[in-house]
């Protein structure tokens, strides 16, 4: 069932393409996406990994921290456009990304119904 509060409002994921897993995460990005704010949470480990990204891609909600959003994806997200070719969904801190971003493995049930709630045909 569609989630809608949780549907990108800018991510062009067709029906046709949010049922079959990409071969690569660059050509996806869904997870990556939300309207939430308080969306990718950051532990202690996390943030020890992240570095001084953390201090400028994550932020403290409470007494939780979770991954800045920004234009309705994670801040570290970068949305590339090479001249011809659909888009890239860089994740701009991949090796140091937060244990819930390591563990959603690409074609996981997980994985499929981030595609499918976010997809760009998904009823609001
Ligand atoms: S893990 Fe799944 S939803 Fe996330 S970017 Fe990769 S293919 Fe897309
Ligand atoms: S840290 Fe990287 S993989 Fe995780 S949500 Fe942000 S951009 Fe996506």
């Amino acid at each position: 069932m569609a989630t809608p509060e949780l549907r990108s409002s800018n991510l062009d994921l067709r029906r046709d393409e949010a049922r079959v897993p990409p071969t690569d995460c660059l050509r996806c990005g869904a997870c990556c996406f939300s309207a939430g704010e308080n969306y990718v949470r950051v532990t202690g480990d996390d943030w020890s990994r992240l570095g001084e990204a953390a201090e400028r891609l994550a932020q403290f909600v409470g007494n939780r921290a979770f991954m800045k959003m920004k234009d309705g994806h994670c801040a570290a997200l970068e949305i590339r456009q090479p001249a011809g070719r659909p888009p890239e969904f860089f994740c701009t801190v991949y090796e140091a990304r937060p244990q819930v971003c390591r563990d959603l493995a690409r074609g996981s049930p997980a994985c499929e119904a981030e595609r499918w709630r976010k997809r760009s045909d998904s009823p609001a």
